[in-house]
């Protein structure tokens, strides 16, 4: 397959940050509504030549983008510019991470954010379907995520379908954080956590064993344990794969080390996602393009990839279904293209 079809195949993202996919020409608009000088900021650089020596160039990158987020509507306009996007990228599905509890706009509120960030993808009805995931930041003291979890659970807003725990992995271990999850999870809430980008296996354990998350984000680290791997394989846990961002920090070496496909062909439930792709530079098509490029992809991987993400998406039944057969007439479509030229 080439990147025309990657581009045109409909496609399902999980793993996906607002505050990463914000366009350069949005990310100026917030900064001149400020008063803030993009080229005077330290994380300029790092977000202009996407050169991340590791995480801490990430934090500086993300701080610089953070500081742009001050007003509620500020988070309309970002999705707003998001959705546009996906679906210039056709994408059919997004699960987008958001974070509520960021320094500069905690005292919006939870709630506040929330209805900003939903009505920016509220225009884009039938073209694109959005649900929203509150991504908790582990730097901070857990009963913040507490605090969040306690937010969502009395909100109960039809569009946020889950809880994620992110931030610095390492030196931030989930299980702190367990009865945070305990309590979105007794909400309804579906969970997740970012584990084993830069913290090792334990890291993934303790998010399965403490927090019974119901996926994870990244998971890469899993190949230092077998038994791990052979765990993740059994029990079909969902990892969300972002090969450019775990690249891009340094996560791995090169995108022909990356073990995304590795774990798909030993029957791990993989999916591929961009996690923050204006900061690190690529979209999803381009995802499945790499992994193609570096693994050269059969047909039958490709959309495996894809319908793991559809069984991995937190979102009614009758909407997987119209995914899974979308999925079905586009390949059915290329076959049919294929034989006939
Ligand atoms: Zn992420």
């Amino acid at each position: 397959m080439n990147r025309l079809l990657f581009e045109r195949m409909p496609k399902v993202e999980l793993h996906v940050h607002l505050e990463g996919a914000i366009p350069p020409d949005t990310l100026r608009l917030l900064a001149g509504k400020y008063g803030r000088r993009l080229d005077e900021d330290p994380g300029w650089p790092v977000l202009r030549d996407r050169t991340f020596r590791d995480f801490r160039d990430f934090v500086s990158a993300w701080m610089l983008i953070s500081g742009c987020l001050r007003e509620a509507e500020d988070y309309t306009l970002i999705a707003e510019a998001a959705a546009r996007e996906f679906i210039r990228s056709n994408t059919r599905y997004a699960e987008v991470l958001y974070s509520p509890t960021l320094d500069a706009v905690k005292p919006i509120g939870v709630q506040r954010i929330t209805e900003a960030v939903a009505a920016g993808f509220a225009g884009q009805r039938g073209r694109l379907e959005v649900r929203l995931v509150a991504d908790a930041v582990r730097d901070n003291d857990p009963a913040e995520t507490l605090a969040l979890a306690e937010a969502l659970a009395e909100m109960r807003h039809p569009l946020v379908a889950g809880m994620g725990l992110g931030g610095s992995e390492a030196g931030h271990p989930p299980a702190p954080f367990a009865p945070a999850f305990e309590r979105a999870r007794r909400a309804g809430l579906r969970t997740e956590a970012h584990a084993g980008e830069t913290a090792g296996p334990e890291s993934i354990r303790q998010a399965l064993d403490s927090l019974h998350v119901d996926r994870v984000s990244h998971g890469i680290r899993a190949e230092e344990d077998p038994s791990l791997l052979d765990r993740l394989g059994r029990e079909r846990i969902p990892l969300a794969m972002c090969p450019t961002s775990n690249w891009r920090l340094r996560a791995v070496p090169g995108l022909e080390a990356h073990p995304a496909v590795a774990f798909l062909r030993r029957g791990l439930a993989v999916h591929l996602a961009t996690d923050d792709p204006a900061i690190f530079g690529c979209d999803l098509a381009g995802e499945f393009t790499r992994m193609d490029e570096a693994f050269r992809l059969e047909e039958g991987e490709v959309r495996a990839l894809l319908l793991n993400a559809v069984d991995a998406a937190w979102c009614p039944d009758r909407d997987k279904a119209r995914l899974r057969a979308e999925i079905a007439a586009f390949f059915a479509e290329e076959g049919a293209a294929s034989r006939g030229a």
